[in-house]
């Protein structure tokens, strides 16, 4: 593949960014780790005149816990937030999840924010944020504005970015009392994107399930909660849960190369209740 060339643009600051990405319109795009745009670039999917380099501008690269809620910087290498001292003590789903991600080398280079714009449907983070009910800062230089994690993944590569916009940083719930956490995901090869994944949250007290938070990815457009199975673990000992999750509903899996329409909403019915049965496990093990 021929990739047409482009100029090269390095921020020192995101807003900074911002104001490139307005003053070229259309034919620009940031770079962070560029570990999924300069793939698209190869394939020729994505032809940018111009690329905007933010993996340089200052700071976002922290993850700080005050009020109830750890905020992750957009610039945060998945190595990082997998191997991060406080993200893994206030909410230990997220280092799980980055843990899983490609190999070494993309880890080491790809980041929060790059992925969560990226909202590729296979991809970790955005699923765990939305298990997590996560809200993602956004700027576009001038005005922030908050967006719900839910309601950010559009579908397929799109979201609610507006293209002279940024993610600047990620906020999630710390990790409350009685809470577990599970993470199941199935790949053909170690490093390859998920044919499916769950990541679940529970909350168990005297006992049984009162509160849970259920989402898949990779089997979709986006990765979607599972308010049917939600309800369903209502009131539910922990030996009991996964018999209550019965064929889910809500998802829509498409049939590829890697595994038929049938087979994922199969392997996703498995990972969601082994990720349930992990999340019972810890939150029982925490109490
Ligand atoms: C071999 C390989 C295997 C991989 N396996 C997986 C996997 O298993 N799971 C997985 O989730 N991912 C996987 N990836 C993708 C990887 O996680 C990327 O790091 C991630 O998707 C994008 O992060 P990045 O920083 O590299 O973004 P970039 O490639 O730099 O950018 C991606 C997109 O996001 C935009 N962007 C970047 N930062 C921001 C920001 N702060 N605000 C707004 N827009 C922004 C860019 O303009 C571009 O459109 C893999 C990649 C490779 C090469």
């Amino acid at each position: 593949m021929f990739i047409r060339p482009f100029d090269y643009e390095r921020a020192e600051h995101l807003a900074d960014a911002c104001d490139l990405l307005r003053a070229h319109g259309e034919a620009a795009k940031v770079i962070a780790g560029g570990q999924s745009l300069m793939a698209l670039v190869n394939l020729g999917l994505a032809q940018p005149e111009v690329v905007i380099d933010i993996s340089r501008a200052a700071g976002y690269r922290d993850c700080v816990a005050a009020d109830g809620y750890l905020t992750v910087g957009a610039l945060t290498t998945h190595a990082r937030l997998a191997s991060d001292p406080v993200a893994a003590r206030c909410q230990p789903l997220l280092g799980a999840a980055a843990g899983q991600i490609g190999n070494a080398r993309v880890r080491s280079r790809g980041t929060l924010g790059g992925s969560l714009a990226h909202s590729d449907p296979a991809a970790e983070l955005p699923l765990v944020m939305v298990a997590l009910g996560a809200s993602y800062e956004l700027t576009d230089g001038r005005q922030t504005r908050v967006a719900r994690a839910e309601e950010f993944h559009l579908g397929f590569l799109t979201t609610q970015l507006a293209d002279d916009e940024l993610i600047t940083a990620v906020s999630v719930p710390v990790l409350g009392p009685g809470w577990g956490w599970g993470f199941e995901e199935f790949s053909r090869r170690d490093g390859d994107f998920a044919l499916a994944a769950a990541a679940v949250l529970v909350r168990i007290a005297d006992g049984i399930i009162v509160e849970s938070r259920v989402a898949v990815g990779a089997v979709g457009d986006r990765p979607v909660r599972l308010a049917d199975v939600e309800i369903s673990l209502s009131g539910a000992a922990p030996a009991d849960a996964a018999a209550r999750v019965g064929p889910l509903r809500g998802i829509r899996p498409v049939g590829d190369a890697g595994a038929s329409a049938d087979y994922r909403a199969h392997l996703c019915r498995v990972l969601v209740t082994r990720a349930i049965a992990q999340a019972s496990a810890r939150s029982l093990e925490a109490a």
